[in-house]
């Protein structure tokens, strides 16, 4: 399969391996937003979260809760984010928490600032979601 994260995770490609559990490892952005960009994955080649087994799923967060306290070290704050599909902004499609190491003082805004403000949503529009939604 000629996926990049699949590479790294064979050693076929090198990457800055932080930590590496069972079914996940952990390795450095290669072109990071910010200093300590972190990325953790599956080891099984999985494109979206909910391709994900139990278990992976299990072990994949479970390694992101380490490694976070690990890139927390660097400014006190770290944004989780994960592109879960193309439309999201997934440019490797393979499974990946960023963990992006944020201070007041970067560029970037919070997740609202992706957006042109909250949208205005009718009740029968917030209902249809709802019954789509709810489980
Ligand atoms: P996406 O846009 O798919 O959510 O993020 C993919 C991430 O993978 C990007 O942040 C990009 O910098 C990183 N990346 C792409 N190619 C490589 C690589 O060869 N090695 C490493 N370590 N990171 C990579
Ligand atoms: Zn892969």
């Amino acid at each position: 399969m000629n996926c990049i994260f699949c590479k790294i995770i064979s050693r076929e490609i090198p990457a800055k391996i932080l930590k590496e559990t069972t079914n996940s490892i952990s390795f450095l952005d290669a072109f990071p937003l910010a200093k300590g960009h972190v990325l953790v994955i599956p080891k099984n080649h999985r494109q979206k979260i909910q391709d994900m087994t139990e278990k992976e799923n299990s072990d994949l967060f479970s390694l992101v809760r380490t490694m976070i306290s690990k890139s927390d070290s660097i400014t006190g704050s770290t944004l989780l984010a994960v592109h879960n599909g193309i439309d999201a902004g997934q440019e490797v499609p393979h499974v990946h928490v960023h963990l992006v190491p944020r201070s007041n003082s970067d560029s970037a805004g919070a997740i609202h600032s992706m957006f042109n403000g909250s949208l205005k949503l009718s009740d029968s529009e917030i209902e249809d979601l709802y019954e789509k939604l709810k489980i």
